[in-house]
C-alpha cells in the first residue's frame, strides 16, 4: 500500500475528506467513499437518495430500463462528487464545455438528419442531388464554409424557428441527404460524425477484404483507399477524439434504448 501511495503522492493527485489513495484499493475505504457520496446526495437530492438505497435494498425489483434509468439521473451526482474527490473541478468544468460546444453535432445528427433529411431518401436519390451546388447555395445562408460543427450550429438555431429558416432548412435537408447517401457526399465527409447512419452489420464480413487468387493462394485485401503504410508495429490509426467519443457514446443510448447493449449482457443466439 505504502507503494501505491507513494506513486500517487508524486502524482502530485491528493484526495478530499482525509481520504488516502490506498483506500481506493481496500473495502474499508470504499466503504467510507460511498459513505461521503451517500451524505452528499442525500444533501443535494434527498429523492434520489432514498430511490438509491430502496434499489440497493432490492434490485432485483427494478427492470432493466428501471436501473438505467436510475444510473443516468445518478450520472451528475456522481461526476460532481468524482472531481471533487480528486480536487479536479476545473478540468470538469473545462470538459463539461467542450461537450456543450460538441452538443449540436449529435442533437442535429439524431433529430434533423437522421430523423427529417434522410426520410424517402435512397442512395440513387440522393446521388442525383448536386451536392455542390447546394453546398454553395447553402454556404451563402451561412456565410461560413460548411463544416460539421458550422452546419449543425446554424441548423439548430434555424430549427428554432422554422418557420423563418424555411428555404436555408430545405438546403440544409437536401445537402445531408446528399452527405449522408451519395458517393460523391460520402467522400467529402465520411471521415467525420455527422453525415452517417447506423447500418447493418455482417459480422462474418467484418472487415471488407476482396479474396485475391496469387499463386494459388487465397490472399485478402483491403480496398486501395484503405490502405496505410506501417512502419514497425505501431497503430496505424490514430484513433478518435472527443467528437468521435462523444458520437459513440451517443449511439449508445439508441442502443441501449432497443435493449441490444451486448456489451452489458453478452450476445445472445
Ligand atoms: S453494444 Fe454496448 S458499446 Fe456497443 S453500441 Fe451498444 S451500448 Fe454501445
Amino acid at each position: 500500500m505504502n507503494k501505491i501511495n507513494q506513486m500517487w503522492n508524486g502524482s502530485g493527485l491528493s484526495l478530499r475528506a482525509g481520504l488516502l489513495f490506498h483506500d481506493l484499493y481496500t473495502r474499508d475505504g470504499l466503504v467510507q467513499v460511498d459513505a461521503i457520496f451517500l451524505d452528499e446526495l442525500r444533501a443535494s437530492n434527498a429523492s434520489l437518495y432514498e430511490h438509491l438505497l430502496t434499489a440497493r435494498a432490492n434490485s432485483a425489483a427494478l427492470t432493466p430500463k428501471q436501473h438505467s434509468e436510475l444510473i443516468i439521473e445518478l450520472a451528475p451526482y456522481l461526476e460532481d462528487f468524482i472531481a471533487g474527490l480528486f480536487g479536479i473541478e476545473k478540468e470538469l468544468l473545462e470538459l463539461q464545455s467542450r461537450h456543450s460546444e460538441l452538443a449540436p453535432l449529435y442533437a442535429v445528427k439524431r433529430r434533423f438528419i437522421q430523423r427529417k433529411a434522410l426520410t424517402g431518401y435512397t442512395v440513387e436519390k440522393a446521388s442525383a442531388i448536386d451536392g455542390f451546388a447546394i453546398g454553395a447555395e447553402l454556404e451563402a445562408f451561412m456565410q461560413e464554409p460548411i463544416t460539421e460543427r458550422s452546419f449543425a450550429n446554424h441548423v439548430s438555431r434555424w430549427l428554432e424557428s422554422e418557420p423563418e429558416h424555411t428555404k436555408p432548412l430545405q438546403l440544409a435537408s437536401l445537402y445531408a441527404a446528399w452527405a449522408t447517401l451519395s458517393p460523391q457526399g460520402k467522400a467529402k465527409h465520411g471521415r467525420g460524425v455527422l453525415f452517417k447512419v447506423p447500418h447493418k452489420l455482417d459480422y462474418h464480413h467484418l472487415v471488407s477484404v476482396q479474396p485475391l487468387i496469387t499463386d494459388g493462394l487465397v490472399r485478402l485485401e483491403l480496398s486501395s483507399d484503405h490502405w496505410r503504410h506501417r512502419e514497425g508495429f505501431q497503430l496505424t490509426d490514430p484513433g478518435t477524439d472527443l467528437t468521435g467519443a462523444l458520437d459513440q457514446a451517443h449511439y449508445c443510448i439508441k442502443c441501449h434504448n432497443q435493449g441490444k447493449d451486448s456489451c452489458s449482457t453478452g450476445l445472445k443466439e
